[in-house]
């Protein structure tokens, strides 16, 4: 990835930061993380907002988020109208925020909140999105950074942008990277992906990934099963037509083994028996048509629910904003 320094500086003084907070049952951890975030922007040094958005909870995460932004004016809470995923409630967030630089974050402290501060830095030093990357994930499981590491594996080499190995959604956004975002209109929304389509000038920042600080991941097998599926039909068009390649492989060795069998029953007579070869022959072929029709339809399924063009989330309240909802 590039690391490269623009030509002029910039200064965060007179400039604002948004930090933009997606929480989905959280109420547990959220009075460690406001803590904790209270710490690091304090001597920032920068004007700052702070977006939190409930994305649904069924707990007391919307009295606590109201509690504190009764204390705190610079607390801004979006209540969104049920739980519409991460993914959306971040993109909400992003509509929502007004800083000329935007840090999303998780609430959970696995992004550990002392990073904004490296973040603002290499911002000041020219880059548009500064990305933290986890520089180990001895917090994850064996299986999953096994898995993960397959993902990426396969995503870079199929997919038409690269994606930052353990790079997540914490990172700095400069104010013109945020616009760009906001004129994406998937509603699948793989936001790794759509972070490395938009480009710019990008800055890796490590960091070390903490375990979570309460409460519960709410990402299971399946679930990241499908957020990688989102992530390969968003970003290529692969899986479409590989079929043309592995059909014409097929149709090939059918065609040298048909001429095989006419040579033998030529020179040496017929041979009737070969029942479970054409069982084998006849199983694969239908396999892989079934498995054909299965990625015709993820993508299918996934063209249908963008023209149905609903909106992406829907708010059901806003407290704190001075400005009328957009
Ligand atoms: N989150 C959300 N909506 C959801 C699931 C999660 O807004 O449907 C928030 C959650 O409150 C947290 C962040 O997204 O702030 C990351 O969630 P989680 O810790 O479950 O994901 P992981 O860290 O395992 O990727
Ligand atoms: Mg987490």
């Amino acid at each position: 990835m590039k690391n490269v320094a623009a030509p002029n500086t910039r200064s965060r003084k007179g400039r604002t930061l948004s930090i933009v907070a997606p929480c989905y049952n959280e109420a547990q951890g959220l009075p460690l993380f406001f803590a904790r975030l209270d710490a690091v922007l304090s001597r920032a040094d920068v004007a700052y907002e702070v977006i939190c958005v409930n994305d649904g909870s069924r707990d007391e995460t919307l009295a606590v988020l109201l509690a504190h932004q009764q204390s705190d004016p610079r607390v801004k809470v979006l209540n969104l109208a049920r739980n519409f995923g991460k993914d959306v409630a971040l993109s909400a967030g992003l509509d929502a925020a007004k800083g000329d630089m935007v840090v999303p974050i998780d609430v959970d402290l696995q992004d550990p909140p002392e990073l904004i501060i490296d973040f603002i830095c290499a911002w000041e030093a020219g880059a548009d999105v500064a990305v933290g990357v986890r520089s180990d994930r001895h917090s994850d499981s064996l299986l999953k950074r096994m898995t993960a590491g397959g993902f990426y594996r396969l995503f870079n080499a199929i997919a038409d942008v690269p994606l930052i190995r353990n790079a997540g959604d914490f990172r700095l956004l400069d104010r013109r990277v945020v616009e760009v975002l906001r004129l994406l209109p998937e509603r699948r929304r793989f936001m790794k992906g759509l972070f490395s389509w938009v480009g710019f000038r990008q800055v890796l920042i490590p960091y070390v990934r903490a375990p979570r600080a309460a409460g519960t991941s709410s990402w299971r097998y399946w679930r990241l099963w499908n957020f990688a599926l989102d992530g390969f039909t968003a970003f290529s068009t692969a899986p479409l037509r590989v079929w043309t390649y592995l059909g014409t492989s097929a149709a090939v060795v059918a065609l040298v083994y048909a001429a095989v069998i006419v040579v033998r029953t030529l020179f040496f007579g017929r041979d009737v028996p070969g029942y479970p070869s054409l069982m084998v022959a006849l199983l694969l072929a239908f396999g892989l048509q079934m498995v054909a029709i299965g990625v015709l339809g993820e993508y299918l399924a996934r063209i249908y629910e963008e023209v149905k063009a609903r909106p992406l989330y829907v708010v059901m309240d806003r407290y704190g904003f001075d400005d009328p909802p957009a």
